[in-house]
């Protein structure tokens, strides 16, 4: 049988901080584990967010863990043209419609529903797109399009939703509410997610459901942060007709406040743990992993 495959897949936008080095530790523990092969990802789709400092600084400070990772490691910015061909395969299904409104005018119809009842909330915390772009006309869309107005594209739930059977998909770890086993997916408690800008052509939940294909990952190792976006890479999965892996999500890890940690936090970050003079031992400590150089590490929860 083929050896597990697991991926640590960082946004090279801010230095890597303790909650990133506990991920990428218990991938790379789970792959020595099992025998498997683990890979690194860098997710640069967002050009406006991502820096070249970064991405050296994830290098040299997930080496410093004493991680090892097969090459070449794959740069999203580098494969646009594969997440192009699935959102492709989508718009042929008549899933992907363009919808021109900006930020502030969704936020501003979302204000004139919200006046007039409950509007509902995707599982982050954000009002669902209202979906007022779907009864332009065609050729409204191609004028608008020809005039250079900007766009995003955005998938059309619930047609999509009428194409699949209902989802599941197995959780080993835990979700936010203790979820696991075997968890059923509610991709429509996001509405009409965008799966691309008219300047980059794709998006987070595409392009890391395309990748995990592509790169054969079986074993998806993550925060509980992006538990509930599950739901959405399930259901593209299936449309797009690729393999299912399974998921691991982890319990995320606090400040003192009990806030997520942040990129900007100082005291949590690797580089300042490093020049404070920290070990890597001493950050397998802080994170909660057993030494594993003992063959010993807290099974993830
Ligand atoms: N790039 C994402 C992040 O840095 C992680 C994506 C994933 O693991 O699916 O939060």
């Amino acid at each position: 049988m083929a050896p597990p495959v697991f991926r640590f897949a960082p946004s090279p936008n801010g230095f890597l901080h303790l909650g990133h080095a506990y991920s990428a530790l218990l991938n790379f523990d789970r792959a020595r584990e099992t025998g498997g092969r683990l890979l690194l990802r860098i997710e640069d789709i967002d050009a406006t967010r991502c820096r070249p400092e970064y991405e050296t600084a994830i290098y040299e400070d997930l080496a410093w863990l004493g991680m090892a990772w097969e090459t070449p490691v794959r740069r999203q910015s580098g494969h646009l043209a594969d997440y192009h061909t699935a959102l492709e395969k989508l718009s042929a299904l008549g899933l992907v419609y363009p919808a021109f409104e900006s930020r502030a005018e969704i936020a501003k119809l979302v204000a004139a529903r919200e006046a007039a009842g409950p509007w509902p909330r995707d599982p982050d915390g954000a009002p669902l797109y209202p979906g007022t772009a779907k009864s332009l006309s065609a050729d409204e869309c191609d004028r608008l399009i020809d005039s250079g107005a900007p766009y995003a594209l955005r998938l059309d739930m619930a047609r999509a939703c009428r194409r699949v059977a209902a989802l599941t998909w197995t959780e080993l770890g835990e979700g936010p509410d203790g979820e696991r086993g075997i968890v059923s997916a509610r991709p429509e408690a996001w509405g009409d997610v965008m799966l691309a800008r008219k300047e980059t052509p794709t998006s987070y939940h595409l392009s890391v459901v395309v990748d995990d294909a592509l790169q054969g990952v079986s074993e998806v190792v993550r925060g509980q942060d992006l538990f509930h976006a599950t739901s959405v890479h399930r259901l593209l999965q299936v449309l797009l007709d690729l393999p299912e892996p399974a998921y691991r999500h982890h319990a995320l890890l606090l400040d003192e406040a009990g806030r997520k940690l942040s990129k900007s936090g100082r005291s949590t970050g690797l580089r300042e743990l490093r020049d404070a003079g920290a070990s890597p031992a001493d950050v397998r400590r802080l994170v909660g992993l057993g030494q594993v150089s003992l063959g010993v590490s807290k099974t993830p929860p």
